[in-house]
């Protein structure tokens, strides 16, 4: 509902923000054009598909700002004694964001032309109505960090493994591929490794799961640390590991393999009283082509496969 300014209103819009430090008495007589305006909870003030010819200014109730479309999450909530709409007057475009009543909220409509008078006029009202300005930026500026560090942080939850911290299946499905292609593109040999601790389901029978998790994530930081750093490793089932080794023919992958095997079966695990080894077996496909991904991991699970029934502790190449 639109109405005409009463005297409340004007004793309120002169402690809006737009006019502090305004001896307000000087410029009341500029707001003749403006109207009040009551908005029902719901009820949309702004839309970014529609023009807006006004600047608002909140006398009471609460305006919520939203980005998009009303289902997404509020961006921010106005007050009264805010305003809203002044960045589509100062560049002349649509509306940036959706404004909506989130309860019944009186706001005062300061035409566009109204609006250059006042700052033609008044040195203050100009600079109230940059520091609006200036804040509205530096708070969307902040959302929008806020909004790509907690992207990174999904994105990063979604390609590491909780428990070893290494990278998890999922982004095994991502780089390997690309790995493959850049090896077999410049003419290298690579290999793929799949590697699986030996008995671990009696770790977790004789000592219990958590000392199972203990050995899982030494076992995953003595691989880590024992590949060079241009290998990929990535926890690619319980307690089986996958792994890309660029530029490496079959003798390079049989010395890596082997040395794997070697500081694993040496290390000793600990947790508080109980000391224990475990070992690895170890299956290598090695290749000079571009072939698909889960083909080679087929051939190296084969190999695998051999490993274990030739008794385990051990490293096979598929063929
Ligand atoms: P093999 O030498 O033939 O590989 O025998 P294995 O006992 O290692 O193989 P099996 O597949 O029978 O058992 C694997 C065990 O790994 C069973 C499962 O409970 C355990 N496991 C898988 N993921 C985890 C984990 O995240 N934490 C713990 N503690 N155990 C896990
Ligand atoms: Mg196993
Ligand atoms: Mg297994």
């Amino acid at each position: 509902m639109v109405t005409t300014m009463d005297p409340k209103d004007y004793a309120l819009t002169g402690q809006n923000q737009l006019f502090q430090g305004v001896d307000f008495t000087t410029i009341e007589y500029m707001l003749e054009r403006c109207s009040a305006r009551n908005l029902d909870a719901g009820e949309k003030l702004l839309q970014p598909d529609i023009p807006n010819h006004h600047l608002y200014l909140i006398l009471s109730g609460k305006l919520s700002v939203h980005l998009a479309v009303q289902e997404t999450s509020e961006h921010a909530s106005l007050i009264a004694g805010e305003c809203v709409g002044e960045i589509s007057i100062v560049d002349g475009k649509h509306p940036s964001a959706l404004v909506v009543a989130s309860e019944p909220t009186r706001v005062i409509a300061v035409p566009h032309d109204t609006v250059w008078s006042l700052v033609d006029n008044s040195h203050e009202v100009a600079r109230n109505l940059l520091s609006i300005v200036a804040g509205r930026m530096r708070n969307d500026k902040n959302t929008l960090i806020t909004t790509q560090n907690k992207k990174a942080q999904f994105e990063h939850q979604a390609s590491v493994d909780a428990l070893t911290g290494i990278h998890n299946r999922h982004w095994m499905g991502d780089a390997f591929p690309r790995a493959l292609h850049r090896c077999a593109f410049n003419k290298l040999p690579f290999a793929i490794m799949v590697a699986d601790i030996d008995h671990f389901k009696r770790i977790n029978d004789t000592y219990g799961h958590v000392v199972g998790d203990v050995a899982l994530k030494a076992v995953a930081r003595c691989m880590a640390e024992n590949l060079r750093p241009h290998d990929l490793l990535v926890r690619y089932g319980g307690e089986e590991f996958a792994m890309l080794l660029p530029d490496t023919d079959l003798e390079d992958a049989k010395v890596i393999a082997e040395r794997l095997r070697v500081m694993i079966a040496e290390s000793e695990i600990r947790y508080n009283e109980i000391f224990f080894r475990i070992t690895i077996s170890i299956g290598i496909a090695p290749t000079q082509h571009e072939e698909k991904l889960e083909i080679l991991i087929g051939e190296a699970d084969r190999a695998l496969y051999r490993a274990k029934e030739l008794g385990r502790n051990r490293v096979e190449i598929s063929g």
